[in-house]
């Protein structure tokens, strides 16, 4: 499984940053986490093959996460002809809402239905293709009762968990990672500061660590905290690849 950040910014671009988005490759396959940056562009500078995307998971209907999915659905229907992709939004009004703009953008929904699969995230294992299986928990960025979630991709015997948007100070994260082992969780560092919550992420049983979603003045004193994980972390930055 490859991971490239195409955007690691938090809810606003900075420089060299976009906002969310993630790319994962597996089995000759992609998979999009997020849509927050220019995808499209990105993966065009990148050389990566856009025929090959199968999955888009929206994890909230912030901006900053979904702000650019136009743009990711719209070439797909078009000169980058793609009828194998699922789109999942965290809610039915996301994906209602979704449609009705596509569709002031003259792309009418019998058509981006015919190509697009669209549907909702549901919580647990929701997506699962024989490459890859995608499952969901909900965490509390914008309270109990609007849907936001965090994304679990296994594929080839490696786990990997991306926290999304949780709730100041992650009073969700605990319950979130849980007991079981990753091999790389991917935490958000936009709505808590990284002092304050680094004895609950040590805790994680993980083989590693990313922080994304960063705004610096959140992770003050990293360059003393991170060095007492028991287990290595780093700091994403746009462009950055890792394989597992
Ligand atoms: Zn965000
Ligand atoms: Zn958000």
């Amino acid at each position: 499984m490859k991971i490239t950040f195409l955007g690691t910014s938090h809810g606003y671009a900075e420089k060299n940053r976009f906002t969310s988005s993630t790319l994962i490759e597996t089995a000759g396959h992609s998979y999009i986490l997020d849509a927050g940056a220019p995808v499209e562009w990105i993966m065009e500078n990148m050389d990566k093959p856009y025929d090959r995307i199968r999955g888009v998971f929206i994890t909230h209907m912030h901006s900053d996460h979904v702000g650019s999915l136009g743009t990711v659905i719209e070439p797909m229907l078009r000169y980058r002809y793609n009828d194998n992709v699922t789109c999942f939004l965290p809610s039915q009004e996301g994906k209602e809402g979704f449609l009705n703009w596509l569709c002031t953008m003259h792309e009418p929904r019998e058509k981006v239905e015919s190509i697009v699969t669209l549907d909702v995230t549901k919580e647990g294992r929701f997506f699962e293709n024989g490459e890859i299986a995608v499952s969901a928990k909900p965490t509390l960025h914008l309270g109990e009762e609007i849907a936001t979630f965090s994304y679990t991709f296994e594929a080839n015997g490696k786990k990997v968990l991306f926290t999304g948007d949780m709730g100041q100070g992650f009073p969700e994260y605990s319950k979130l990672v849980g007991k079981e082992h990753y091999d790389l969780v991917v935490c958000e560092m936009a709505h808590a500061d990284l002092r304050d919550v680094a004895d609950s992420l040590k805790q994680t049983n993980t083989d590693r660590m990313i922080i994304t979603h960063y705004h610096m003045p959140r992770m003050e004193g990293h360059e003393e905290i991170l060095p007492t994980f028991p287990f290595p972390v780093t700091i994403a930055t746009d462009g950055m690849e890792i394989t597992l």
